[in-house]
């Protein structure tokens, strides 16, 4: 093995490792162990009963291994006798086709074949609330647009540093935080980086920043829309793809007609995420209460900054996806309970499907969607619940060839479950509106 976890161990002084995978709800699961069983488990991965968790696996199913990744190892900054580490699932000798990680480096690995290497970066949005999640921490923090507030967000501080003071810690480059647009919500933004890189660094700013406000008798929340009135969490990607060394953005161009600095690729690629967008929002929006941010009213601050249409703009955050600079885009349909591995997954398959299909995004809207929906008459609309959007994954022949039927049927037997439970949940609502039926 290239890299000895047992000899790391003994030089970092790291006492414990955590060997952990996401499963396809975005769960994240480990197990705990002690430094002297680490080769062991280097060699043969962790054993987890996969039915435990949200795979589509039974109890009859055979063991489960986690092998960790020893390129992902973080040493817990705040604990530094534990070493993070994530982990591919395995069964029977093989890759689970069906979890979230093997599935991003299939897509990535589908990508490198064609000569690109995918680069992004994520904004994982967050709300700090009381522990047991009913309210926001900080009751000062009533401004109708409290976005960048310096207030507000300076009374978070031994928060925000001991987040910050990580990142810097593990040298992620991080280089802002601010008070986002919904009272009580923060934003931390570190560089981007290679996709998979990202992705585990999205998984462990989400424990990070959950483990750091439990700390400090908060909780940090990354719900899309846990308060009705207020802006919900999104969790925007920034998007590019480089040539294998990694010295040339193949989605710049300089000389683009549409002087939005993006490449024949990038549109092609752009041409995929169109093309597959409400598919893919069974991923990039997959709770129930995903579908209260995206088709939101309008919020105390004036804006939901979520999209509701299938469309691409300039340097323009009513739309689906924004171009603010040469050679890459944002797209900002995900949210905050998207799975890090899943949603990166979706948009390179759909962007790749652009690629080998020559897609074409359309033309570019230039509007205010929020107040002049009417400028983009004809563009596709996103589903306006969990249910739709599921439906729609189940019958996409283009992502179920790219992502593959394992993984596909896995996911859409798992949220129909979701989706039942939520049915036959009876509600204060319509009890209000039904009692004198
Ligand atoms: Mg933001």
């Amino acid at each position: 093995m290239a890299v000895d976890l047992g000899k790391v161990a003994k030089a970092k002084g790291i006492e414990y490792f955590l060997i952990s995978f996401v499963d396809l709800f975005g769960v994240l699961r480990a197990k705990l162990v002690p430094a002297r069983a680490i080769k062991g488990m280097q060699e043969e991965g962790a054993g987890f009963a996969g039915f435990a968790s949200w795979l589509d696996m039974t109890p009859a199913h055979p063991d489960m291994f986690g092998v960790p990744d020893p390129d992902s190892l973080i040493q817990l900054p705040w604990k530094p006798e534990i070493g993070w580490l994530a982990a591919d699932l395995w069964m029977n000798g093989e890759p689970v086709a069906a979890s979230p990680r093997v599935a991003l480096k299939n897509q990535l690995a589908r990508a490198e074949k064609k000569g690109y290497r995918i680069k992004t970066g994520v904004e994982c949005e967050y709300f700090l609330t009381s522990a047991d999640g009913s309210q926001l921490a900080d009751s000062q923090d009533t401004q109708t647009k409290p976005c960048y507030d310096q207030q507000a967000l300076m009374r978070r501080y031994p928060v925000i540093k001991a987040i910050c003071d990580a990142m810097l810690d593990m040298e992620w480059n991080p280089y802002q935080n601010d008070h986002e647009d919904a009272n009580g919500q923060f934003e931390m933004n570190w560089d981007y980086d290679d996709a998979l890189k990202t992705a585990d660094r999205h998984v462990f700013f989400k424990y990070m920043t959950k483990t750091i406000a439990e700390m400090h008798d908060l909780r940090a929340t990354f719900m899309p829309k846990p308060f009705a009135d207020l802006t919900g969490n999104g969790c925007h990607a920034h998007v590019s793809a480089w040539n294998k060394g990694g010295t040339k953005n193949l989605f710049l161009d300089k000389k683009d007609p549409q002087e939005l600095g993006l490449s024949p690729l990038a549109y092609q690629f752009l041409g995929g995420i169109v093309h597959n967008a409400e598919a893919l929002t069974a991923i990039f929006n997959p709770t129930v209460n995903s579908y209260k941010r995206i088709n939101g009213s309008i919020t105390r601050s004036g804006a939901s900054w979520a999209p509701n249409t299938v469309t691409y703009s300039g340097n323009n955050r009513t739309h689906m996806i924004r171009v603010p600079d040469d050679g890459r885009f944002e797209l900002r349909l995900m949210d905050g309970a998207s799975n890090p591995y899943l949603m990166q997954a979706g948009f390179i398959a759909a962007g790749l499907d652009g690629v080998d299909s020559d897609r074409k995004p359309g033309k570019p809207y230039f509007n205010n969607m929020y107040e002049d929906p009417a400028a983009a008459k004809g563009a596709k609309k996103l589903p306006l619940n969990l249910l739709d959007a599921i439906r729609l994954l189940d019958k996409s022949k283009t992502l179920r060839a790219s992502l593959g039927d394992d993984l596909v049927d896995a996911y859409v037997k798992l949220k129909m479950q979701d989706w039942r439970a939520y049915s036959a949940h009876l509600s204060d609502w319509e009890r209000d509106n039904t009692l004198d039926c």
